[in-house]
């Protein structure tokens, strides 16, 4: 994925990432079950990435405007500490967000996938969509990813913004470093 310089200048300020969750931590099919249960698939990578980009310090938040167990069960198992859910004003949700955690719009990433992200991710300090995201919302936004939504999109988000800010690499140490840390953890128990 090419970044162009001017807006890698921006990527380099971004402090908050917000991901919408279907379309884009998944790849936006919703699974009923005749228990009445929802499921849904979220990616390894993109997992992976998110936990790479919270050991670095980035701040991460999850906004949808449906709401399932399945979601908060994801963001538990990433340490997402932010799960909104059932929003049904992504725009108004997203100002209180960064005004509760004291950030300028600027320090905001805001990656979604169809029209209910629109004015969020106008109001974001850089807009990202996944590669299958609907035309209107691909043609708005600063940066489309190569992967698909559910499908590594989100891992390429975390990277690029990471890259920008010269510290993929040492997030990367830092986030093995402290699995390793765990497993001596363990086996001192
Ligand atoms: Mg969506």
């Amino acid at each position: 994925m090419k970044v162009p310089s001017e807006l890698r200048e921006r990527l380099a300020a971004i402090e908050l990432l917000v991901f919408d969750v279907d379309g884009v931590l998944t790849p936006g099919e919703i699974t009923y079950t005749d228990e009445g249960a929802e499921a849904k698939a979220f990616d390894v990578k993109d997992g992976l990435g998110i936990r790479v980009a919270s050991t670095a310090g980035l701040k991460v938040a999850v906004m949808t405007g449906r709401a399932s167990r399945v979601v908060e069960r994801r963001a538990r198992d990433l340490r997402i500490p932010d799960v909104l859910q059932r929003v049904g004003d992504k725009a108004a949700a997203l100002r209180k967000l960064v005004e509760e955690k004291g950030l300028p719009l600027e320090r905001v990433a805001f990656m979604g996938d169809d029209l209910n992200d629109r004015e969020a991710l106008r109001l974001a300090g850089v807009s990202i969509a996944p590669a299958d995201a609907v035309l209107e919302i691909r043609e708005q936004v600063d940066l489309v990813t190569e992967a698909l939504g559910g499908r590594g999109a989100v891992r390429e988000a975390v990277e690029a913004v990471l890259r920008a800010q010269g510290r993929w690499e040492s997030a990367v140490a830092g986030y093995l470093a402290g699995l390793a840390e765990r497993d001596r953890a363990r086996r001192t128990q």
